[in-house]
């Protein structure tokens, strides 16, 4: 049932004092690359001094930005040659940041996800279809060197396609998948639109979603549609890619990997460390990359630790699902409010979709929300009146939670843009 016993079970202590003597090794390395190096300087950081984990508060913070200034080889700790490979982010924020590995962190990468995926339950008798996309992109190669590394059979399927995608899993009776989970729920109608029913007619038994934030709720709704148990799977480019953090089978927060990774949580306008069981900003620093370690990076995705053990056995801390990325709160009539939040209630109320799309636009001196919802095409047979309840319904399902009468607009089924890639669930049409 573990990957790694030893390592995934080992006792807090044990851990802190394994991730003070892989901090001291990361800062030997990353004070030779030009950005820390300078760091360092300016704020007279003795390297030696830092001893322990505990340390850790005293090294300057990373952002995204600091990754842009320093494009493209300003974080490299080591020479060019020794480099095997590159990925980028998805620039979802802005331009894309660049990330190098070398062997050794290919290795480690590759591990880590060997690891998540045999915790959740996938094992060499598995047929593995990978439905990201291949690339830069971190999802598609990250995980199938994992899967490869497991013995698995391996279908880079890359994204898009659905019929194909259908194809494939039938032809070869896939077993698990990997997913983004707006793609999964819109593939779930094109299993519809071919007659092909994925819980009859697959052996689909495992997927693991990752990429983007999804509600409990959503889980539980592609859980349904497919018949198979969904794993959320966490991770950004910058630390690598997916493989930081990952659900066990009690489905209940995801162990983020503490020999790989020092995970803080931080309150994200003093920036200051919060206790366990606190909601902030999740911060990161490597603790075995050599080409490129990044300290105290602030991912920008708001989360907290989930205080206590894991009845799984592990020991490494878990994490929350994730409430979103700061640049994604919106701010409406002074209310803060996140698109996972729409979600949530969207996926209460049936006759509701797959798909959805916020918009924001200013009128005059007001900011007006209008949320478009694409009908279940069960839903969808002419009954006006149905179709008019369910847009009340869902008018005041969201007014409730977000305190804002949005302007609920209620489509057709499949005619909002699908992205292959990460929805873009909000558009701010709003000018300063
Ligand atoms: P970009 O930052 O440009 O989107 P990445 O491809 O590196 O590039 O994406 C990493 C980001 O994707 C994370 O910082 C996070 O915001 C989001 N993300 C990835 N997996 C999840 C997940 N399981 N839940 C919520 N958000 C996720
Ligand atoms: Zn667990």
């Amino acid at each position: 049932m573990y990957w790694e016993k030893e390592i995934e079970t080992m006792n807090q202590n044990d851990l802190s004092k394994l991730q003070g003597v892989r901090l001291g090794e990361t800062l030997e390395r990353a004070k030779k690359s030009i950005h820390y190096g300078k760091r360092f300087a300016e704020i007279g950081l003795d390297v030696g001094a830092i001893k322990t984990v505990a340390d850790v508060e005293k090294l300057p913070l990373t952002t995204k930005e600091d990754l842009r200034e320093n494009w493209p080889y300003g974080f490299l700790a080591c020479s060019r040659d020794e480099l095997i490979r590159m990925h980028s982010s998805s620039g979802t924020t802005g331009r894309a940041t660049v990330v190098f590995h070398t062997a050794g962190d290919i290795g480690a990468w590759t591990n880590l996800l060997a690891r998540c995926m045999y915790m959740a339950g996938m094992r060499r008798s598995d047929v593995f279809q990978n439905m990201m996309t291949y690339g830069l992109f971190t999802g598609g190669l990250g995980f199938h060197y994992g899967a490869e590394k497991i013995g698995a059979l391996v279908i880079p399927a890359g994204a898009g396609n659905s019929k194909r995608q259908i194809q494939l899993m039938r032809d070869f009776e896939t077993t698990a998948i990997h997913i983004i989970p707006s793609y999964a729920l819109h593939l779930s109608t094109v299993f519809q639109e071919v007659g092909v029913d994925p819980r009859r007619d697959t052996k689909l038994r495992i997927a693991f979603l990752g990429a983007e934030p999804h509600s409990e709720k959503m889980r539980r709704k592609i859980e349904d549609l497919y018949g198979f148990k969904a794993f959320n799977s966490y991770g950004l480019s910058e630390m690598n890619g997916p493989g930081m953090a990952f659900e066990c089978p009690e489905q209940n927060g995801m162990h983020i990997w503490e020999d790989n990774y020092i995970v803080e949580i931080i309150d994200p306008v003093t920036l200051k460390p919060v206790p366990d069981g606190k909601e902030g900003e999740l911060v990161t620093t490597t603790l075995l990359r050599e080409g490129m370690p990044i300290l105290r990076y602030r991912t920008k995705d708001l989360t907290r630790v989930i205080p206590g053990p894991c009845e799984c056995g592990r020991t490494h801390r878990r994490i929350e699902r994730f409430k979103g990325r700061t640049d994604d709160m919106m701010i409406l009539k002074g209310v803060n409010i996140f698109p996972i939040q729409i979600e949530k209630k969207l996926m209460d109320v049936p006759g509701v979709g797959t798909n959805f799309q916020i918009i924001l636009e200013r009128k005059g001196f007001n900011d007006e929300m209008i949320v478009k919802v694409e009908v279940a095409s069960e839903f969808f047979d002419g009954d006006l009146l149905k179709l008019e309840r369910l847009q009340r319904r869902i008018t005041d399902e969201l007014k409730g939670d977000i305190l804002i009468t949005p302007n609920v607009e209620l489509v057709e089924p499949g005619s909002l843009p699908k992205t292959e890639g990460k929805a873009v669930r909000v558009i701010d049409n709003r000018k300063d």
